[in-house]
């Protein structure tokens, strides 16, 4: 199936519509709070798959006009979608399968969420982006940073990629805390941290 789906759409919901509709391909983004604009630019991925393994075409928004674009493979990066514009909308292409394989995979998503990410928990999805050698969560919870807190702001204990903010956690806060991981594993491994999430008015 050939889904335009426009920008500003949930995730969620385009999964759910193909699961009516016996659809199969993103059940890899159960659970992650991102529109179809969104999901495009950060390039959206989850166990060894992403947004751009599924998207045939984007609609962009660039100089008062509208460009339908064909993305090519050098478009995507980790997490980046490179092509300037603003996404209007994208052709996502999905296959049918049987509704059993769809549940069976949607339970296998969530509870990896569930067994390793602390779902119940205020945070913004991964912290930092995982290099090339390894887990990021993997380096900080080696270098014993798990639970470690600046004001309201913590490394999560289930998850080391993950800040949770447990109380009334400040911006200040949260990058003090961002800072204070990447100094230490550097120094333990060698290894800058680079940020996943995006800054707005401030930056590490
Ligand atoms: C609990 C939790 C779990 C998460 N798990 C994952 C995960 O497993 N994998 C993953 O990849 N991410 C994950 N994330 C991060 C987040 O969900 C993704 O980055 C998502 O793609 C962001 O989508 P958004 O619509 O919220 O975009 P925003 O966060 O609003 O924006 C992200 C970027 O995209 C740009 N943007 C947004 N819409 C458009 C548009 N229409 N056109 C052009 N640019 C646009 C923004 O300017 C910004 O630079 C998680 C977040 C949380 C809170």
């Amino acid at each position: 199936m050939i889904l335009e789906v426009l920008s500003g759409t949930m995730v969620g919901e385009v999964l759910s519509f193909a699961r009516r509709q016996g659809y199969s391909g993103l059940e890899f983004l159960a659970g992650v709070p991102a529109t179809v604009g969104g999901a495009v630019r950060m390039n959206a991925g989850a166990y060894g798959k992403t947004f751009s393994m599924f998207v045939k075409k984007v609609k962009l928004l660039k100089e008062g006009k509208i460009e339908d674009y064909q993305p090519r493979e050098n478009d995507w990066t980790y997490r980046s979608f490179r092509r300037e514009g603003i996404v209007v909308s994208a052709t996502i292409g999905l296959i049918r399968v049987s509704p059993e394989e769809i549940e069976k995979n949607l339970k296998e998503i969530y509870f990896k969420r569930k067994a390793n990410q602390p779902l119940t928990e205020r945070t913004f999805g991964s912290a930092f982006k995982n290099p090339p050698c390894c887990y990021a969560g993997k380096l900080i919870e080696d270098c014993g940073l798990k639970g470690y807190r600046i004001g309201g702001a913590k490394v999560s204990e289930r998850h080391a990629n993950f800040i949770v903010n447990f109380g009334n956690a400040k911006a200040q806060d949260v990058l003090a805390l961002l800072r204070g991981v990447q100094k230490k594993v550097w120094e333990r491994f060698g290894i800058m941290l680079e940020p996943e999430v995006k800054f707005l008015g401030c930056s590490l």
